[in-house]
């Protein structure tokens, strides 16, 4: 007998978090992992002081701070028009990856088949298989990464549990239209299956459009979790603050994981976070004006260097087809942080191995454009200084 859990078979350490490794050991650029590296507002700092003059150094109640809990329902009912009873259907989980996790080991009995759609954020796989669900992988349009209704109706039969949707979508910055939600609510309701909706990007959304939350549509409350969290809206990545919110039976079941997988979310931090319900909406607007700069700056340097870029409507990422470099994915993304100082994510990190053993990502990397725009020109230096 094998020493360790079968599960932990199929899958691999995070591709990701394994490239900020790599950005370290190579003082390269990291536009690996999403995240800034720039300060959060200065009133979350000054949150921390009064958080540490409190002494606020002990566990809060497994669910969060109940005051923090009433402000981000009526964050989800002004921002989300989603109405949430913050004492029975909300929680506050270490980042919202635990909030993924928490879920998916919630509502999973082993064989339930979950569709992922592909490309995924790498966090949904490793989840599904301990939870002993099967993931089953639901190709994004190759044209424009959107819902393919034929191909998401033939993924589901009788073991479909639940999708898990992400938008503004990691690893593409695909914004879902409303019609793509209305298939995927349509079909949802129709074959009784459950949406995980990762929205942990839902304040960085470019070009006028407007943020969607599946929960809203008719008929989708009671079989939506909805998933979000602080750190990619106020660029405090490390400090864990998520957050989940369901109907009362399914958050019934999403607290009993929560509270024996993490207790909970750190409580200085979760004391500091409240400062942000004082944040003025000009914040909101600054937010969105320094991404949208970076993502066409990041755009138009990597067309120059010949590659195919899918424009991003949302999140911080850019999904770059590489193929004419003569190097598969891996290949790249080594060079780039070995011999030329930036960090990326292979493309095949966010898709599976087909029947073949080839992968539909291997032509693809992810650059992410969270940082200082003068981090992105540096960046773009370095690269360019070896690839043209
Ligand atoms: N969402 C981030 C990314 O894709 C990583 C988040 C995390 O590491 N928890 O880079």
């Amino acid at each position: 007998m094998g020493i360790m859990s079968r599960s932990l078979e199929h899958f691999q350490e995070s591709v990701i978090r394994k490239m900020t490794r790599k950005a370290i050991e190579n003082d390269a650029i990291n536009l690996s992992q999403g995240m800034p590296d720039f300060s959060p507002p200065l009133e979350l700092i000054e949150g921390i002081k009064e958080g540490l003059d409190e002494e606020k150094h002990q566990y809060s109640v497994t669910y969060g701070r109940t005051d923090l809990r009433e402000k981000i329902s009526e964050k989800l009912q002004d921002y989300n028009k989603l109405v949430v009873d913050p004492y029975n259907e909300l929680t506050i989980t270490c980042g919202a990856s635990e909030a993924i996790a928490s879920s998916i080991l919630a509502i999973t009995n082993p064989g339930d088949e979950i569709l992922i759609l592909e490309p995924w954020y790498e966090n949904y796989v490793p989840i599904t298989y301990l939870a002993q669900g099967k993931p089953v992988f639901v190709s994004l349009s190759k044209e424009n990464y959107s819902i393919d209704e034929e191909v998401l109706k033939n993924s589901i039969n009788k073991k479909t549990k639940a999708t898990i949707i992400n938008s503004p979508h990691n690893p593409t910055g695909k914004v879902f239209s409303p019609e793509d939600f209305k298939i995927i609510s349509d079909l949802c309701i129709d074959h009784d299956i459950i949406v995980i909706t990762d929205e942990i990007y839902e304040h960085i959304i470019f070009d006028g459009l407007k943020h969607l939350s599946i929960g809203s549509f008719d008929s989708m409350k009671e079989r939506t979790i909805t998933i979000s969290g602080f750190s990619k809206t106020f660029s405090v990545t490390g400090w864990r603050i998520g957050y989940v919110a369901a109907n009362q039976e399914l958050m019934n079941g999403i607290r009993k994981v929560h509270d024996y997988l993490t207790v909970c979310a750190p409580s200085l931090l979760q004391y500091a976070t409240l400062k942000v319900f004082d944040l003025s909406p000009v914040y909101y607007n600054e937010l969105i004006n320094r991404y949208q700069k970076n993502r066409d700056f990041l755009h138009s340097q990597l067309l120059s260097l010949g590659m195919d870029v899918f424009n991003p409507q949302g999140a911080y990422y850019m999904f770059a087809d590489i193929s004419q470099f003569g190097m598969n994915d891996i290949e790249f993304a080594n060079y780039l942080v070995k011999d030329e100082g930036v960090a990326t994510v292979p493309g095949s990190s966010f898709y599976m191995n087909n029947r073949l053993g080839n992968n539909p990502g291997s032509n693809y990397v992810r650059f992410s454009f969270s940082q200082k725009l003068e981090t992105l020109q540096n960046a773009a230096d370095r690269i360019k200084k070896r690839l043209i």
